[in-house]
C-alpha cells in the first residue's frame, strides 16, 4: 500500500510482543490526539517512567529571549506530558495477556469463541479452525469497544474474511491509521509438513499484539480513526488484503494516513532484540519509521529499532 506504509518484524520473544503494541500506541503521530489534547491526569509525574526527549517538531521560532524561554518551557512541557502518556501506555500493557492470546491461536491450548471450543490444528486459510480464530479475535475486539465488521473476499481457489475493526477519532475523524496483522497461517508445506502447524511467530504473535493494542487503547480518545485489520489468505499471496484495497474507491485509499503491518514480531533467535522497521522507499514511509523508532527510544522499551527499504 501506498503513503505511509511501514512493515514490522523480528523484535525478540514472544513476551516483548508487548512492548509492540506499546510500540504503536507511544506514535504520536499516528493516532493519539497527545500531548495537548490529552492532558496528564493519570496520576504520572511528567517524565517519572521514562526519558523525556524533546518534541521532533520544535516550537516556532522566538522572536527573543523572552519568547525563547516561553518556547523553551512549552517544549519541555510537550516532552513532559508525553513521557508521561507513553509510561502509562506501558503501563497498561498485560504480557501474560499476550502470551494466552498466542497460545491460543497457535493451538497450545484450547481457544473458545461463538460458542464453540477447539484446540487450534492450523489456521490455513478457509478451515474451520482459522474461522474459530478470526470469531475470537472479533469478539476481543469487539469487548475493547470497536465497531467489527467482516469483509468476504474470494480469489481463485481460495475465500475467507478478513474482520476490521474500527474506532472513530476525535480530531480528525476522516484520517484513517491502519494496523494490520494476517491470522492465517501456512500447512502442509516442507517446513511444516503436517497437518499440525501452529504458526505462533508467523503470525500469531503479530494478531496478539493488536489484540493487545486494542485492549490497551480502550479508553483512550484517538485523534486520527482506527483501522484494526486481521488478514487472512496472505499466505497465498496476500489475498484478504488485495481484495480490500481492490474494492477500495481512491478517495478511501487517499484517506489513510498511516499504514502499519505486523508480521513475525515474536521469534529472536539470536537474541539480539533487533526489531526490523521495513519501510517504502519514499520519504511518507520512512518518515513513519523514523517515528517509530523514536517512539521507542522515547518510551525506553528494551529493543533495537533498524530501518530497512523493501517489505522484509
Ligand atoms: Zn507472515
Amino acid at each position: 500500500m501506498h503513503g505511509r506504509g511501514l512493515h514490522v518484524g523480528g523484535g525478540g520473544a514472544v513476551r516483548r510482543v508487548a512492548a509492540l503494541a506499546v510500540l504503536l500506541v507511544a506514535g504520536a503521530p499516528l493516532a493519539l490526539p497527545w500531548p495537548r489534547a490529552w492532558p496528564v491526569d493519570r496520576g504520572h509525574a511528567p517524565g517519572s517512567a521514562v526519558q523525556a526527549r524533546q518534541p521532533a517538531v520544535p516550537a516556532a521560532p522566538a522572536a527573543g529571549p523572552e519568547a525563547a524561554s516561553v518556547a523553551g518551557a512549552e517544549a519541555a512541557s510537550v516532552a513532559g506530558a508525553e513521557a508521561a502518556l507513553a509510561a502509562d501506555l506501558v503501563a497498561r500493557v498485560d504480557a501474560a495477556r499476550v502470551l494466552h492470546d498466542v497460545a491460543r491461536l497457535s493451538g497450545e491450548t484450547t481457544l473458545c469463541a461463538a460458542q464453540r471450543c477447539a484446540d487450534v490444528v492450523n489456521r490455513l486459510t478457509g478451515s474451520d479452525d482459522l474461522a474459530l480464530a478470526m470469531a475470537y479475535v472479533a469478539e476481543q475486539a469487539a469487548a475493547a469497544g470497536f465497531r467489527v465488521a467482516r469483509h468476504e473476499w474470494s480469489s481463485g481457489r481460495w475465500a475467507d474474511h478478513n474482520v476490521l475493526a474500527r474506532r472513530t477519532g476525535v480530531l480528525s475523524p476522516t484520517e484513517l491509521v491502519y494496523v494490520v496483522a494476517h491470522v492465517d497461517g501456512v500447512a502442509g508445506i516442507p517446513s511444516c509438513p503436517g497437518e499440525r502447524c501452529p504458526a505462533a511467530d508467523d503470525n500469531a504473535s503479530g494478531a496478539a499484539a493488536v489484540l493487545e493494542l486494542a485492549r490497551v487503547l480502550a479508553d483512550v480518545p484517538l485523534a486520527r480513526s482506527l483501522v484494526l485489520f486481521f488478514s487472512t489468505g496472505e499466505e497465498q499471496g496476500m489475498l484478504g488484503v488485495k481484495a480490500y484495497v481492490n474494492q477500495r474507491t481512491a478517495e478511501e485509499l487517499a484517506a489513510i494516513h498511516a499504514l502499519v503491518n505486523l508480521d513475525m514480531v515474536g521469534y529472536d533467535g539470536n537474541g539480539d532484540r533487533v526489531m526490523e522497521l521495513y519501510h517504502e522507499d519514499h520519504a511518507p514511509s520512512l518518515a513513519l519509521a523514523r517515528d517509530m523508532r523514536d517512539a521507542v527510544e522515547r518510551a525506553g522499551l528494551p529493543l533495537v529499532p533498524r530501518l530497512n527499504p523493501g517489505c522484509g
